[in-house]
């Protein structure tokens, strides 16, 4: 489904990414994890083409080079949650869910079903579609960056810290709702976190990134018991579970 080969990443002095190699199967979910400025938007950024990689790399999404002429036309087949949801102010939030079917002509009706449908997946009332994001909760304004990203039915699912800004309650709602929808939609799903049990709770692979390199990559059960060096089982370790004060 998408492969990444020798891919890195300078930004004048600083070099993001550093010769990733990295194989994406297909229906899974796969968890980019790693700390703030570890890497993990500038590779789902290249993985669709908004950023180039440094030569010599390559994305392949299914077995096409993805380069700047085809960038565009690639990533209809490529859903894009941005992290902070992303949503245009001053468009209702059907009209950020159906901006993209708009502007490649279809008709009112076929919108109509498909908005309705992903409400329905993505379990936000109806009425909440004719509301600015302003005026919807933190949660609402996710299932709505989710729908539009969903719109065009793509093949490749890409959530960069899709839930990162809500409390934990809701928070743990929506890992619910969306380890759900990812089973019911049965797609390709990249996710970024830096929360561990989100990652081992939605990820079927999970590849841990420490300034810009993969550290490990495999299932939460290898990471804790088989980690691959000190530091993957120190950043384990630093997320402390709340059970554990009960255990001093
Ligand atoms: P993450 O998403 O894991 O927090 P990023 O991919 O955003 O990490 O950033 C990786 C590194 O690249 C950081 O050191 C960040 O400061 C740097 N970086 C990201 N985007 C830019 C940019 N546009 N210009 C310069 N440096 C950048
Ligand atoms: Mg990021």
């Amino acid at each position: 489904m998408l492969e990444l080969k020798n891919i890195s990443k300078t930004y004048g002095q600083t070099m993001a990414l550093k010769t990733i190699e990295l194989f994406i199967p297909e229906g899974k979910t796969t968890i980019l994890l790693g700390q703030s400025g570890s890497g993990k938007s500038t590779l789902i950024r290249i993985i669709n083409g908004l950023i180039q990689p440094d030569k010599g790399g390559t994305v392949f999404f299914e077995g096409i080079p993805v380069t700047p002429q085809n960038a565009l036309e690639l990533r209809h087949k490529m859903g894009y949650v941005i992290q902070e949801g992303g949503l245009f102010p001053h468009l209702t939030a059907y009209q950020n869910v159906a901006l993209m079917a708009g502007y490649l002509g279809w008709p009112a009706e076929r919108i109509d079903k498909r908005v309705t449908e992903l409400a329905q997946l993505t379990q936000l009332p109806l009425d909440m579609l004719s509301r600015f994001p302003t005026q919807l909760s933190g949660g609402q304004r996710q299932r709505v960056s989710l729908m539009r990203a969903l719109i065009l039915d793509p093949d490749l699912l890409l959530l960069d810290e899709p839930l990162g800004a809500l409390d934990p309650m809701i928070r743990s709602e929506l890992q619910n709702d969306l380890k759900q929808i990812f089973q019911t939609l049965g797609k390709t799903v990249v996710l970024v976190t830096h929360d561990i049990g989100e990652a081992g709770f939605l990820g079927d692979q999970i590849v841990l990134l420490r300034d810009g390199q993969i550290v490990q990559q495999g299932s939460l059960p290898e990471l804790v018991h088989t980690p691959a060096d000190s530091f993957v089982t120190q950043f384990i370790n630093a997320q402390r579970s709340p059970l554990e004060a009960l255990s001093l």
